[in-house]
């Protein structure tokens, strides 16, 4: 079976929603998440992102399929509190780990310069891992912008 790439996405919801179309229309899918890998500190915004593959002898069938998800989904794009524009655009920015753990980062690591000692030294890891493992597991935080007057909304 040969492999095409299909879509690329923004959102988590959205990408399971197609995934989970494909699978229905029982199309062989696949989905590469850009966001999982050593790089993924880096990533903002629009950047990182779902990348879905499929079988490609049914290309045609799934982008079908997957445009019309996409347009249902953007029909829900609500508009701007603001300015009352529907010229807004879905972001997504990476799960932020909360600024006084990477101070407490830092003060430990400071200490361990200072103390120099294998203890220091346990628990400057133990809170470096504290931290990555929150970054990791923190949810995306999601919201609209608003192309015509740059406001920030939540979708909810
Ligand atoms: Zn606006």
């Amino acid at each position: 079976m040969k492999v095409r790439h299909l879509t690329h996405c923004n959102n988590l919801l959205l990408a399971d929603e197609m995934m989970q179309a494909l699978q229905d229309a029982g199309i062989v899918c696949g989905m590469h998440d850009e966001t999982i890998n050593e790089m993924a500190g880096l990533y903002r915004g629009d950047a990182a992102g779902y990348n879905l593959m499929v079988d490609a002898d049914r290309y045609d069938e799934a982008l079908a399929l997957v445009s019309r998800i996409r347009q249902q989904y953007e029909d829900y794009v609500p508009s701007c509190p603001v300015c009352d524009s529907s010229d807004v655009e879905w972001r997504a920015q990476p799960g932020r780990v909360p600024r006084s753990l990477w101070w407490l980062v830092g003060l430990a690591i400071v200490w361990t310069l200072l103390n120099n000692n294998i203890l220091s030294w346990v628990v400057t890891g133990v809170f470096l891992i504290v931290c990555i493992i929150a970054k990791r597991t923190r949810p995306d935080h999601t919201y609209y912008h608003c192309r015509q007057c740059d406001n920030d909304f939540d979708n909810d």
